[in-house]
């Protein structure tokens, strides 16, 4: 049986990163993001019982400091082929970085995995989510999505059929608002290339409710957000007193997001 899993290591403002394995005898393994220091990832990787040579990849989504950080000097450091847009590309320094580029819409294979970028609103160039599949199994996809403004019908339909997805749950609305952020992160954290509110996953999470079964919230705000709140409402939204839902955290790897294969 083939199983795709997603642990994400690291998850919040202050640095990202999601360990995705794949492979019959789940060998493959690639970075989603590494916006945490070379150190804290060698260190996390071996807690998973593995060494950073054995990714085939990194993959990146975007190039804010909290998803890219980390990538050049571990990529550099094993040599670790590291896909990105070219827009991304642009604004970061990636002087001797085994470096392929993906296209938006343009669907890849990597060992065996079929990776699909697509187009999501932020304030960085060219920033991607993905769906996943192993290539024998297309049917049975997996979704990820962060730093993300706002949800787009393109984003619905690149979702709609996953059964497990790792998804951004940023702020609390009334939170953020009534929270410490001067008023301009404010509106820049909640405006239409910013990030997505506990409502809008919420809101997201209802209409693919009839395939999705496994759900992991990321990238929560410390300061605008409360685990317990997000879980709360976007579980209530899934409508299915059987799906399982999960919270990553900032500091610790949380439990993998699983997919079973035929
Ligand atoms: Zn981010
Ligand atoms: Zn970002």
């Amino acid at each position: 049986m083939s199983i795709i899993t997603l642990t994400p290591l690291a998850s919040g403002s202050k640095g990202n990163a999601n360990l995705l394995t794949w492979g019959k005898n789940q060998d493959k393994h690639l970075l989603i993001d590494c916006g945490i220091r070379i150190k804290a990832i060698e260190k996390t990787l071996l807690m998973q019982g593995l060494e950073a040579t054995q990714l085939s990849a990194i993959i990146v989504t975007h190039a804010h400091a909290d998803h890219i950080s980390g990538v050049a000097p571990l990529a550099r450091k094993y040599n670790i082929p590291t896909f990105m847009t070219k827009g991304t590309a642009k604004f970061a320094d990636l002087k001797g970085v085994p470096l392929a580029h993906y296209g938006i819409d343009q669907p890849f294979e990597l060992e065996g995995l079929h990776i699909h970028p697509f187009t999501v609103p932020h304030d960085a160039r060219e920033t991607a989510a993905f769906t996943f599949h192993e290539t024998e199994t297309p049917d049975k996809k997996m979704g990820y999505l962060t730093d993300c403004g706002h949800i787009t019908p393109h984003i619905e339909t690149m979702l709609t059929g996953v059964q497990a997805l790792a998804v951004e749950a940023n702020h609390c609305r009334d939170m953020l608002m009534n929270g410490p952020y001067p008023y301009s992160l404010k509106k820049r954290v909640s405006g239409d290339l910013g990030h997505l509110s506990n409502e809008q996953t919420a809101q997201l999470l209802g209409k693919l409710s009839q395939a999705l079964k496994k759900v992991h919230l990321l990238h929560l705000s410390e300061e605008n957000n409360c685990p317990i709140k997000a879980k709360n409402i976007c579980f209530k939204a899934l409508n299915n007193p059987k799906a399982e839902m999960v919270v990553a955290m900032q500091n610790n790897p949380a439990p993998p997001l699983t997919l079973k294969g035929i």
